[in-house]
């Protein structure tokens, strides 16, 4: 399996914002979440690996081409969907099936036509007038319709309500399915993150802080409530990250089964990628 991201090092510094020496891998055939709180750098990243800003340190390859050096070939084979359409509204989607052929070798007026087609689109409508969604749908039709190898998401399914969300999301399980092909996105969504990433990466102020496969994040990590007495018998190693409420404790464990057989007293759930944001982006350690 090649990958069709690496990047290694990636520093970049505005001043009051820093993004540290980060280090992120896509394998083909899968899906790498990008998750972070606002501010945390995932834009920037992204940025960075499209070449859209100059960075400071760092290497980035994308499906084997180095981004800067090879950023037309790369990009031949990159599918881009951000967070708002950068269609004109005074176009419509049958325009920009003209206006796109021309920018990529493998343009496919059929395909683009299946995906209008698949996600209810009207070909003839102005821009101006489609919903979020329907945006958001005419970006990913044109993102996939010169059959990239690499779709790159920065915040596309936000807004968007479940259903059309959950189209989507089995839309991205069908790209992956051929080994050659992958996604990055970022998404405060995480249970949409939950559904369909192979791995996450999360970016707090700057740094991956963590980066693993989500299965076994998932099923690693662990949420204890606690008292405050029980908290002060913890060891601190046993703990990552803790919150202290009007209504008791909880803390982050990395080994619920670990911890569980250390405090078998303790009751540990299972945890959500929210969950883990909140304790690293709210709570302390201990
Ligand atoms: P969000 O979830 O809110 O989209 P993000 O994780 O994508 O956040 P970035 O957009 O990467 O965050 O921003 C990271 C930091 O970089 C922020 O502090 C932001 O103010 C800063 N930043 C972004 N672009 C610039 C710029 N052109 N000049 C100066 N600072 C910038």
């Amino acid at each position: 399996m090649t990958n069709c991201i690496e990047i290694k090092g990636l520093s970049k510094s505005y001043g009051d914002f820093a993004l540290k020496n980060i280090d992120l891998t896509l394998p083909g055939g899968s899906i790498l979440g990008l998750i972070g709180e606002n501010g945390a750098g995932k834009t920037t990243t992204i940025k960075c690996i499209l070449n859209l800003i100059h960075r400071d340190a760092g290497e980035i390859t994308l499906l084997g081409y180095d981004n800067i050096r090879e950023e037309r070939l790369a990009k031949q084979d990159i599918g881009l969907v951000l967070d708002e359409c950068f269609f004109s509204d005074a176009l419509r989607p049958l325009d920009l099936d003209k206006i796109l052929a021309p920018a990529y070798r493998e343009w496919d007026r059929k395909l683009f036509r299946s995906y209008l087609d698949k996600f209810d689109l009207p070909e003839k409508k102005l821009i101006k007038e489609f919903s979020r969604g329907m945006k958001m749908k005419l970006s990913l039709s044109a993102a996939l319709a010169h059959h990239p190898r690499l779709l790159i998401l920065d915040e596309a399914t936000a807004g968007l309500d479940p259903v059309v969300r959950d189209e989507i999301l089995d839309e991205f399980l069908g790209f992956i399915q051929d080994e050659d092909h992958a996604i990055l996105m970022s998404s405060h969504i995480t249970s949409d993150l939950e559904k369909v990433a192979d791995y996450i990466a999360y970016i707090h102020q700057g740094e991956v802080v963590l980066s693993d496969a989500k299965d076994s994040i998932l099923d690693s990590y662990g949420r204890v409530g606690c008292t405050a007495a029980q908290l002060d018998n913890i060891d601190p190693r046993d703990i990552l990250r803790t919150r202290k409420g009007t209504f008791g404790c909880e803390a982050l464990v990395g080994d619920r089964v670990a911890f569980s057989r250390k405090y078998p007293m303790l009751l540990v759930e299972r945890t959500t990628l929210e969950d883990i944001m909140l304790f690293v982006g709210k709570g302390e350690t201990k």
